[in-house]
């Protein structure tokens, strides 16, 4: 025993619960410095940690596809830079254009979440949701013509274009059969359009079903965790984002 309460141990790992007492809240807020993340308004420990699951295992994502030796953080500040805001709004400040009101809404380098749901799964997908439009986003931005959404080209979701046939049966080639209009039947070949579950859980561009923007956020979700339906259509959607994602990824040097 040391007397003086120093462990040997911790001083030699750097293991952050050896330094001093930090609330939750505190400690997810220091994860996110790391990956350059600020938090705006008024978050409950819980939101936190939801919002930080989200973005490590986006980042860790990002490192393994990328393919250079990078930890979760370093990976995704080279896609999104040194500072990317969360922030905290009220219930109706994310609602469209057609009246509905969203849970979270994405600009650039920054997510604004006006509702969370109760199960922290759905939070976290739903942040990874938002962060596929926040990397579209990022894609476009380094495109000469694009302004995000405005249909002239140059962002991720363009690589979906001509692509979203529903088919009434899928050819397994990685790239067909990318479409879908409402939610799937829960059993049946084409479970849940080939994502992994229905709204909500795995898809969240509701209101937007057939968007192309929101095909690629729910795309986006399914390839960060690597679960699709086990569907001929659920194969096609995994193998089109490994190889979309892998070549947009390694577009920027580390
Ligand atoms: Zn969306």
């Amino acid at each position: 025993m040391d007397p003086t309460g120093h462990s040997p141990v911790c001083e030699d790992t750097g293991d952050p619960s050896c330094g001093p007492e930090m609330s939750v809240q505190e400690a997810w807020k220091a994860a996110g410095d790391t990956f350059g993340i600020t938090f705006g308004g008024t978050w409950s420990a819980k939101e936190t940690a939801d919002v930080m699951m989200a973005v490590n295992k986006v980042g860790n994502k990002f490192a393994s596809a990328r393919d250079f030796g990078e930890s979760s953080a370093e990976a995704w500040k080279a896609i999104f830079g040194n500072s990317f805001t969360f922030k905290r709004v009220g219930a109706n400040d994310c609602t469209s254009k057609k009246g509905k009101a969203a849970f979270a809404c994405t600009g650039h380098n920054k997510i604004s979440v006006s509702q969370f749901y109760g199960a922290d799964i759905q939070n976290i997908r739903l942040m990874m949701h938002e962060i596929g439009h926040a990397f579209d986003l990022a894609v476009c931005s380094r495109a000469e013509n694009c302004t995000w959404y405005n249909q002239k080209g140059g962002a991720a979701y363009d690589s979906l274009g001509g692509k979203l046939e529903t088919c009434e049966t899928t050819t397994v080639d990685g790239s067909s059969c990318l479409g879908r209009f409402s939610d799937g039947p829960i059993s049946g070949p084409d479970q849940h359009w080939g994502f992994a579950g229905g709204w909500d859980s795995w898809q969240f561009g509701a209101y937007e079903k057939d968007q192309t923007w929101e095909v690629f956020a729910d795309m986006f979700v399914g390839w960060v965790s690597d679960t699709w339906a086990p569907t001929d259509r659920g194969t096609n959607r995994s193998t089109f984002m490994n190889n979309t994602m892998s070549g947009y990824l390694k577009s920027w040097t580390p």
